[in-house]
Formats: structure tokens, C-alpha cells, sequence
């Protein structure tokens, strides 16, 4: 099966997925999609035998059809290796009666890693195959975990450059510190002032510029993306739930074609998308949650139909999540509404426009697999309170969005129900060590937090986290969120 990718938002010419991962966005501005969703073909009880890379390699190798099995197994080998501190990348832990898929098991302890580890691998590949000379240029928004992945990923890799704009009041403290530490000749960091959703805008508009592109391309500079709207990003999280479905059947707590449901604590909609594509793949996944925290415009969207980002927006324990425009829900939108680009985008202009939009009732038919949740602060920090009371087990709050839709909503399913688990509770310390005990905690300092978390969990601290105890600040640019060009063109020199 030969796969290419085509824009939500108009039917131009199919690329590669080499040419895709290159260039990020589409030239419309839409997403790019494959053409098609390849079956599953590995009989699943095989499932229980193969690695993770085995499993990576037999799920990617259909999307980047344009890859040779050769190139494809060495950009896995290269990702998932010791980076990772356990052979099973991504472990499945049984606490409490729910399975937690631990996603944070890289070099940056967030999720993100998953996919960030192999995306230079891809990006490198794709250059190479297709004769691209110019320095490619990571343009990346991030609401925290992302930048850092991805800051890590790209440092000093040949060829490349990164520039991360992070909102500056708007991530977690160790969130913030292990950003602006970050090595490599090639790496750039900048604060602004605005939220995730404006950092986001600013960096597609600046990918939307004609112009821009064409300034930077007489430098030998050329723009990609290594946010989730990278189909090099979304390809490689749709392995884990595969994975994850082996691991269930190896720990015989499943039969082969039993159906499960996953927990995603989502943001923008890329997590939770690489599991609709599991499922439509063939994999036996029967509902997936969507959960959000209180900016819970997914959850309003999933029970009336309307997508409407006019609202306030709430900066929460869950600095990941605080999002309002759900960059994947495109992808998801134009798969509904049945391929069409043109409804497509119609729907994100009025996005843009007005702010809101509405699905047909034909093609909220098309979503009875998706269920809704969200949690408040008071509701994330109880669960996170309860399970550790129950198990012993310390989640951060991200996952504690899902654990407590999980409770809510998942259980009375009656079918075992996998949670992504997103990052380790070392990452929020503070939010995770306030929901255990607010008043002993309060004044202690984030690094005597991660001391008392230690003692608390039995958990090793992470490498990370005491990579960044005495590391120096090598980044502290601010800027406005209508400043962002201003500040590549200067980096860049152009
Ligand atoms: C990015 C992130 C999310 C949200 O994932 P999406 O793919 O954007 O929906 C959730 N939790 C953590 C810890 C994250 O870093």
C-alpha cells in the first residue's frame, strides 16, 4: 500500500510522506493527511511478543510508505535507545484497577518525547532523500512540553537549527528552567508575552508567509515544524497504543480482538487523533475519552457540536492542555465530514472569522466513538490526592485529568481502559505536591519539592530534573506575541 498525503483544506497535488514531514503545513495552510488508513495486518496475538521498535517499525512502515525498510529501522534504532531509562519505552503499570501507559519514560520526561525523539531522524531522512540543501529551521510554539522535546531532539543535529517561542506566564516553573538551559549552537528559546494559543497563531502565520519563505530561502534557510501538526509527530504516537494493546494481552489481562478504551488528557488533539487512527487501523480500540481541563472547549464541542474558542482562557495546573484552538481536530474534522476539503475549510474560516463553528448532524454520527470529559483544579488535585492514598502511585496533574474522567466516565464500561499517562509527576512538582498536602508544602522551594516527591514515591528523580538543578540560563529573550517574525528574522540574519 502506497501512501501519500493530501491537505484538509483543498484536493492540489498528493506529496510523499518525506515531502509532508518537510514541509510541516500544507501550502493552503491545511493539514497534511494520508490518503488513506492502512489495515492492520500482524495477526494481534503476535502482539505480545514484539519489542517496541518491532512494534514501531510494523506500524510506521505503512504511513511513510516512501521510506526503505533500511531507513526506517535505523531512525527507530537511533530514537529508541538508552535515551529512554527502560527497555519497554513505554511501560504499562496496573494501579488502583486502571492501566496507566507511561509516556514520560524519555529524555525530557513529557510525552512529547515519544514522538520527538525520532522526528530529527525522520527530518534528516526526508532532506536527504528528497536533495533539500537548505538549513531546515524548527519553528515551534510550545505550551511546555513540546519545546523542550523538541529543543532536546534537534540540538546540534547537522542541518537543522530551532527556534521555540513558550508563552512566558504560561508553563511550569521546571517547565520554564528546563528550556532556557537548554545546550546546542543551534538552538534559540524565546518568552513571549501572550498565551500558547497566540504563540501558535504567530508561528502558522509566519509559516503561511509567502513572502517570508522566500526571504529566508535566498539565505539557505527553509521552515518545518515539529509541532503535532507534523504528520512526522502524529505517525509515531499511533505506535504506543499498539503497543500498549500487546502489552494487555501479554499480561493476560485481555483476549486477542477484546475491545479496550483509552483516557487521553488532551490539548491539541494529537494524542488522542494517533489513537483514532489505532482504531481505524484495526486495532480494537472501542471508545476514546477525550479529557480536558477547565478550558473544556473539546468537551462543549464533543456534546452540542459547536467548536467555539470565545471564551476566557484559564491558566491551570495542567500548563499542556491550557488550549483553546485544537490544532487536530482538523484532521479529525475533515475525516468526518467525508474527505471534503471544501466543507473543511469552510469550518476553519468561520473558525478564524467568527470564532466558532458548527458540524452537521451527519457528521457528529461520525464521532459516537468519542466520549467528552474534563476535570477543575479541585477535582485533578483530589485525584492525584486519592490514588496516591490508594496505590502510592504519584501521577502529574495532566494525567490526573484523565485518571479522574477515567473514574467518572471510563469505568462504568466495564472494559479495561487504558490512560495515557503524559508526564512524570517530576515535571509539576509543585501542583502535584500541593494536592498531597497543601500546607506542608506550600513554602518549601520546587527543588525541595522534588526531594520530598523522591521520598514520597520511592521514584527515582530523573536525569532531567537533576540535569537542570545547577545548569546556567542560557536563553532569556522576551518578546510580544506580535513581535515573533521580528525576532526569526533577526536570528536568522535575514
Ligand atoms: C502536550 C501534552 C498534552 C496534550 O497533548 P495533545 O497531543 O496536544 O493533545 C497532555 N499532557 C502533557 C503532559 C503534554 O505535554
Amino acid at each position: 500500500m502506497n501512501i501519500m498525503y493530501k491537505s484538509t483544506r483543498s484536493d492540489g497535488e498528493k506529496v510523499t510522506a518525506s515531502q509532508a514531514i518537510l514541509k510541516g503545513l500544507a501550502d493552503d495552510g491545511g493539514l497534511f493527511v494520508p490518503d488513506a488508513i492502512p489495515k492492520w495486518e500482524v495477526p494481534l496475538e503476535q502482539l505480545k511478543e514484539m519489542s517496541y521498535q518491532e512494534t514501531a517499525y510494523e506500524v510506521m512502515k505503512f504511513f511513510l510508505s516512501d521510506f526503505t525498510e533500511e531507513e526506517l529501522k535505523a531512525c527507530i534504532r537511533g530514537a529508541y535507545d538508552e535515551k529512554f531509562d527502560t527497555k519497554e519505552i513505554a511501560p504499562l503499570v496496573k494501579k488502583d484497577g486502571a492501566f496507566y501507559l507511561e509516556l514520560f519514560h524519555g529524555k525530557t520526561i513529557a510525552f512529547k518525547d515519544m514522538a520527538l525523539s525520532i522526528l530529527p531522524y525522520l527530518m534528516t531522512t526526508s532532506a536527504k532523500k528528497n536533495g533539500v540543501t537548505n538549513e531546515i529551521v524548527i519553528l515551534t510554539a510550545t505550551s511546555g512540553d513540546t519545546g523542550k522535546a523538541a529543543l532536546a531532539g534537534f540540538a546540534d543535529v547537522p542541518g537543522t537549527s530551532i527556534i521555540v517561542f513558550y508563552p512566558k506566564n504560561g508553563v511550569s516553573p521546571i517547565q520554564e528552567r528546563q528550556m532556557v538551559t537548554q545546550e546546542g549552537k543551534n538552538t534559540n528559546v524565546i518568552g513571549i508575552v501572550g498565551n500558547f494559543d497566540d504563540a501558535q497563531t504567530g508561528v502558522k502565520k509566519m509559516f503561511n508567509s509567502k513572502e517570508l519563505a522566500e526571504k529566508m530561502n535566498a539565505k539557505g534557510y527553509q521552515f518545518s515544524s515539529a509541532n503535532s501538526i507534523n504528520i512526522g509527530r502524529l505517525v509515531p504516537q499511533i505506535v504506543y497504543y499498539v503497543y500498549a494493546y500487546g502489552q494487555l494481552l501479554k499480561k493476560g489481562e485481555i483476549e486477542p480482538e477484546e475491545t479496550i478504551n483509552v483516557v487521553v488528557p488532551t490539548g491539541n488533539f494529537g494524542n488522542i487523533l494517533a489513537a483514532y487512527y489505532a482504531k481505524n487501523m484495526g486495532i480494537p480500540l472501542e471508545t476514546l475519552f477525550c479529557a480536558s481541563n477547565e478550558n473544556k472547549v473539546l468537551y462543549d464541542f464533543f456534546q452540542t457540536g459547536t467548536y467555539d474558542r470565545k471564551r476566557e482562557f484559564i491558566l491551570t495546573s495542567s500548563p499542556s492542555m491550557d488550549i483553546l484552538i485544537s490544532s487536530n481536530l482538523e484532521r479529525l474534522i475533515y475525516r468526518i465530514a467525508g474527505e471534503d476539503s471544501n466543507k473543511t475549510k469552510e469550518l476553519m474560516d468561520a473558525l478564524t472569522s467568527e470564532g466558532e463553528y458548527k458540524i452537521t448532524d451527519k457528521m457528529r454520527a461520525e464521532l459516537d466513538c468519542f466520549v467528552g470529559g474534563y476535570a477543575s483544579e479541585e477535582q485533578t488535585a483530589q485525584t492525584i490526592r486519592k490514588v496516591y492514598q490508594a496505590a502510592g502511585y504519584i501521577m502529574d496533574t495532566h494525567t490526573a485529568v484523565a485518571s479522574y474522567v477515567y473514574d467518572s466516565k471510563a469505568k462504568e464500561t466495564g472494559r479495561k481502559t487504558v490512560i495515557a499517562s503524559t508526564a512524570s509527576p517530576y515535571k509539576f512538582t509543585r501542583s502535584v505536591m500541593d494536592a498531597i498536602d497543601k500546607d506542608k508544602y506550600d513554602a518549601m522551594s520546587d527543588f525541595e519539592l522534588v526531594d520530598e516527591l523522591n521520598h514520597l514515591s520511592g521514584v527515582k528523580i530523573p536525569k532531567a530534573i537533576e540535569e537542570i538543578r545547577t545548569a546556567p540560563v542560557l536563553h532569556d529573550t522576551v518578546c510580544d506575541k506580535s513581535q515573533m517574525q521580528e525576532a526569526v528574522e533577526k536570528i536568522l540574519g535575514l
